[in-house]
């Protein structure tokens, strides 16, 4: 049973195809978790001017990169699609306008990289939320407010994103290590979202918050699990943490009683 909200630090799309600390933190966290009725994944690169959701039976896989081995492009996830969770998430967030795409997108690699590991066969209907790049934050935080009622029909959220995402300052070298701005700004999210959820609103004050953070696209997904966290008086609670290749962070927390 779900009746939970989940951040994932997804990294690099060849996560897919490995198996390292942070996929095999996935796949445990898939088998604590259990298997939902369906997934609301909401994916960093699914960032558009609207908010909408997938709403085919048959979503198409995305592979939403360039520059990667064959292997990951051939790789496949064929979960269903669920229509009637697309329309229920519309209805929850009226007045606000979703709509109903079941044409255009599909499941990316935000959403299969790590559900790979979380649930290898694929099982699992998905539907996949837009994150609209024209709002503020307070927007995504209410906008999980809402969904959270969604927990309660075992549907898991899944937000997939990297609390730090600097693709320009990505030092290859650095393996599984971080730059120090990289750790303080993961450090103080942490604390934030530990404490109260909702301050994260204002983690765009921080002093590292330009380097880290330099297009939000990434950072928003983790507003949707706060916004389920103070509605429904869940704690966030670390599932691994560490950053990767200098300015990723992978930290990823699931939401406990
Ligand atoms: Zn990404």
């Amino acid at each position: 049973m779900a009746t939970t909200a989940t951040f994932i630090g997804h990294g690099s799309p060849m996560n897919t195809l490995e198996k390292n600390k942070w996929t095999s933190a996935w796949r445990d966290l898939g088998v604590t978790i259990g298997k939902p009725r369906a997934i609301l994944a909401i994916s960093a690169h699914w960032y558009i001017n609207a908010t909408a959701v997938t709403s085919m039976e048959r979503p198409k896989v995305i592979h939403d990169f360039y520059g990667f081995p064959q292997e990951l492009f051939n790789f496949d996830y064929p979960a269903p699609g669920n229509p009637d969770l697309a329309r229920q998430v519309a209805e929850i967030a009226k007045p606000d306008v979703v709509s109903l795409d079941d044409t255009t997108w599909g499941i990316d690699h935000g959403t299969w990289s790590v559900l790979a590991h979380m649930f290898p066969n694929a099982d699992v209907p998905i539907v996949q939320l837009a994150i609209d790049a024209s709002r503020p934050i307070e927007y995504h935080i209410d906008l999980g407010a809402k969904l959270a009622q969604l927990l309660d029909d075992d549907v898991l959220i899944l937000g997939s994103g990297n609390v730090v995402h600097n693709l320009r300052q990505v030092q290859w070298s650095a393996e599984d290590r971080g730059f120090k701005w990289a750790w303080e700004f993961d450090g103080d999210v942490a604390s934030t979202v530990e404490n109260r959820p909702e301050d994260i609103k204002a983690m765009h004050e921080h002093e590292s918050y330009r380097l880290a953070v330099p297009t939000p696209d990434h950072f928003l997904p983790l507003a949707y699990v706060a916004g389920v966290a103070s509605e429904k008086g869940l704690r966030f609670e670390k599932v691994i943490e560490g950053c990767t290749l200098g300015s990723l962070s992978m930290t990823t927390y699931k939401l406990t009683k």
